[in-house]
């Protein structure tokens, strides 16, 4: 059996990151376990950074697909109608959309989160007028210049002109176990911005939308005060900008509820879904727009050659069986509650590590890159694939699928821990 990286390494772009970390070649996987060309496995916790809900090769999927594929349905169909986006859109409606009295237009855009966060932003922009989009520190939402303008981390902006891009960002105010954070502050934060906006002779306009992720994935887990997020709703609400929650990551089940803002009282005018809502890992995005703001596209306003992904749709509608009833939803609680107990019992032995998250995300903050960099890489040599995220890969994110079995995640959990001791023993 060969294990031959060279091809990667002779061809394949500078760029490519990830597989610096996760040095093998994968041959196959299945729900939570990848498998290389070795015939080594490992456990993933990982998932395509929140594409894989379900699972790598999900069985209730993969048969959808494969007879769809029989049928010789439609593939790729632009935005034509056809039957199986038809059905796509009656089940996120009447399993998603409905039973939570949400009332929004749906919005297939180009196949990747940055297209749906474009989308968004171009259309908050035409329903108010104006041009700013407020975004937030450490905010991740892709890598198109609209999205990357409103993305935090400056490893990403290291082009001319990327200053130009770059949109106003405010502190995002996070709950974190190792310093106080002083909500106070950030609230009067945006008291004193309201006056701002609302001054003609501030010199700052009124933005036209905030973009916001409840809890920041890619920016290190951090998980927004409740009370800061309905202070920045409600500050858009009285300047008459939209609020766009960027869901792309930590929504489609993964906190533990389909929406990572439920019971939070924050009625977004847009949200953004991504990654997870193609059920099986092809790619499928959407923006949800309130009907009021919709309105304003004009036919054909907003194109992409990718909107009709049809293997998308199949496996999407059969992923959202998932959310009939609150089986699954609360197996996924269960199961990042146990993660919950597990990571902070193991921590507890460290001083100044934060362990932030909900559902099934979770981040260790071990303060320093170099550190959570060689706890991944022994993890991987044990055999756990998991990634780093944060302003220099300093958090280390446990993202597995939500239908991970429980003695896997067991299992990885297991593998994390002895790697995490090994490494923080020889610091
Ligand atoms: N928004 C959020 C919150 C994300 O986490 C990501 C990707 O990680 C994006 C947008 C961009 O999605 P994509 O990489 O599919 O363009």
């Amino acid at each position: 059996m060969s294990n031959n990286m060279e091809i990667f390494e002779k061809w394949e772009s500078n760029v490519r990151a990830y597989c610096r970390s996760m040095p093998t070649v994968f041959v196959s996987a299945s729900n939570a376990k990848l498998v290389d060309e070795m015939g080594t496995s490992y456990i993933d916790f990982f998932a395509g950074a929140g594409v894989l809900n379900f699972g790598h090769n999900n069985n209730l999927l993969k048969e959808e697909i494969i007879n769809f594929l029989k049928s010789d349905g439609i593939a790729h169909s632009l935005d034509l109608y056809t039957k199986h986006k038809r059905e796509f859109i009656k089940k996120f409606v009447n399993t998603i959309l409905e039973p939570r009295k949400m009332n929004y237009k749906i919005q297939f855009t180009g196949p990747t989160g940055t297209n749906a966060v474009e989308a968004a932003i171009k259309l908050a922009k035409k329903v108010t007028s104006r041009n700013l989009v407020v975004s937030f520190s450490h905010g991740f939402h892709g890598m198109t210049l609209g999205s990357l303008g409103c993305t935090g981390n400056k490893h990403y902006r290291q082009f001319p002109g990327s200053e130009s891009l770059s949109t106003l960002k405010l502190p995002y105010c996070y709950e974190t176990n190792i310093k106080k954070i002083d909500l106070e502050h950030h609230i009067k934060t945006l008291e004193d911005l309201k006056e701002m906006f609302n001054d003609p002779a501030s010199g700052v306009l009124p933005p036209a939308a905030f973009l916001i992720e409840t809890i920041q994935a890619e920016g290190g887990v951090r998980v927004a005060g409740t009370k800061w997020l309905q202070s920045v709703r409600e500050l858009a609400r009285e300047i008459n900008a939209l609020f766009i929650i960027d869901d792309i990551q930590v929504g489609c089940g993964r906190t533990g509820n389909y929406f990572s803002f439920e019971n939070l009282d924050l009625d977004p005018d847009i949200i953004t879904l991504a990654k997870g809502i193609g059920g099986y890992g092809t790619p499928l995005a959407v923006t949800l727009n309130k009907p009021e703001y919709d309105k304003y596209w004009q036919p054909g306003e907003h194109t992409g050659t990718f909107r009709g992904q049809g293997i998308s749709f199949v496996a999407g509608k059969k992923a959202l069986d998932y959310f009939d009833n609150d089986e699954f939803t609360n197996k996924v609680r269960e199961k990042g509650d146990y993660m919950y107990s597990y990571l902070s019992d193991l921590i507890k032995d460290y001083k100044n590590i934060d362990l932030r998250g909900k559902g099934m995300i979770y981040g260790i903050d071990t303060g320093d890159g170099n550190i959570s960099k060689d706890i991944i890489k022994e993890c991987f040599n044990n055999g756990l694939v998991i990634s780093g995220c944060g302003s220099a890969g300093e958090v280390i994110k446990f993202i597995p699928p939500l239908t991970i079995p429980k003695d896997e995640l067991k299992k990885g959990l297991n593998i994390f821990e002895k790697s995490f001791r090994k490494i923080m023993r020889a610091k």
